[in-house]
């Protein structure tokens, strides 16, 4: 799948609504005490100055927070924020922590209901925001999907930067339609929400999803920042983690991979099946114990990876089939309008 050229929009979002386009930007918080004030500042004067500038036909907006389960003062800063802020702040606290895929999507559950379009956007505006207009410029345009792609990795650390290109490579080798450097930053319209919610699925990847789903698209290029506030939350073994659930999400390649080792292994074994019989032909055989031990090893180490990935699978269809809620809301808070 090629995502550099999405066809232009036709003009559909623009028309009818152009007086009343509701935006809600959803922000999944693990522990983000420490940049909410940050972040709820720069993205009211952002969004404050869009609207009062006209040029898009946004007229008001949401900020829609979402607590998942973090252990730290999240969730009354939240509340802080909401009961002194001037501008539409929303907030909702799930009963724990169910990550950040199931955190978009209960924000996104929640925001449909108002919103005409929705930006998510990690709690740290690492992604920038200045790339929220031209996102709500081409859903005018008639864009029901608008995927923000970063330019350049330069701020991330040695490790992160090459794993994301692991990361990246492993998705296109098996197919996963996943676009490179895109993180969680896009905008979506209500029609594309509400298809994206009929995913029954219980192991979101919407990074998956979202540019599989069709739709009128475009890409938003952007610099990202570092971190100004608190950590990351997608230390190496969370971002492997992660990195399994998309591929495993999306491809059955590597289950199939798994039939093309055999062959190959099949053909090993008669080649060698070859050589051990001309061996015998000419009287020419030992005691073959470190062959003999060799291919115990081999063979072995192949059904392992095998029953691996099989147990990969399984795993996803045991949890899928449970269809367990992928979460809880505890508590909600919303601004009064001053
Ligand atoms: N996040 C979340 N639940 C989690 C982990 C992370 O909602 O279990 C949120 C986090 O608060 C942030 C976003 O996901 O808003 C991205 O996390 P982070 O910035 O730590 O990731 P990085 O930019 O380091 O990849
Ligand atoms: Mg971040």
């Amino acid at each position: 799948m090629n995502f550099d050229n999405f066809p232009s929009c036709a003009n559909m979002n623009n028309d009818d609504n152009r007086h009343s386009l509701h935006l809600t930007i959803v922000i999944p918080c693990f522990n983000e005490e420490a940049t909410l004030n940050y972040t709820t500042d720069a993205l009211i004067s952002h969004l404050q100055s869009l609207v009062n500038s006209n040029q898009t036909a946004i007229d008001n907006f949401s900020i829609l927070f979402v607590d998942d389960g973090s252990i730290d003062n999240t969730w009354e800063k939240i509340c802080s924020i909401a009961s002194s802020a001037k501008s539409d702040i929303k907030g909702i606290k799930l009963s724990r922590n169910v990550g950040q895929q199931n955190a978009i999507i209960a924000g996104l559950e929640h925001a449909i209901e108002y919103s005409d379009a929705i930006i998510t956007l990690d709690a740290d505006l690492q992604d920038d925001v200045n790339a929220i207009t031209e996102m709500v410029e081409k859903f005018q345009d008639g864009c029901d999907i608008v995927i923000g792609i970063r330019k350049n990795r330069n701020s991330d650390s040695f490790l992160k930067k090459h794993t994301a290109n692991l990361f990246y490579n492993l998705m296109k080798n098996t197919h996963t339609p996943v676009i490179p450097n895109h993180a969680e930053f896009r905008l979506l319209s209500k029609r594309a929400v509400k298809h994206l919610l009929e995913y029954p699925e219980r192991n979101v990847f919407l990074r998956g999803i979202i540019p599989s789903m069709g739709f009128h698209s475009a890409t938003v290029y952007y610099d990202r920042n570092s971190r100004k506030y608190g950590k990351s939350k997608y230390p190496l073994g969370q971002m492997l983690n992660f990195a399994v659930e998309g591929i495993t999400s999306f491809s059955i390649r590597p289950i199939r991979s798994i039939f093309l080792i055999g062959i190959i292994s099949l053909f090993l074994t008669m080649s060698v099946g070859i050589y051990v019989l001309i061996a015998i032909l000419l009287g020419r055989t030992y005691p073959g114990w470190a062959s003999l031990i060799l291919s115990i090893w081999f063979l072995g180490s192949l059904i392992l990876v095998a029953l691996g990935i099989i147990g990969e699978y399984i795993g996803k269809i045991y949890m899928e089939v449970k269809s367990r809620p992928r979460y809880f809301i505890e508590s909600t808070v919303n601004s009064i309008k001053k």
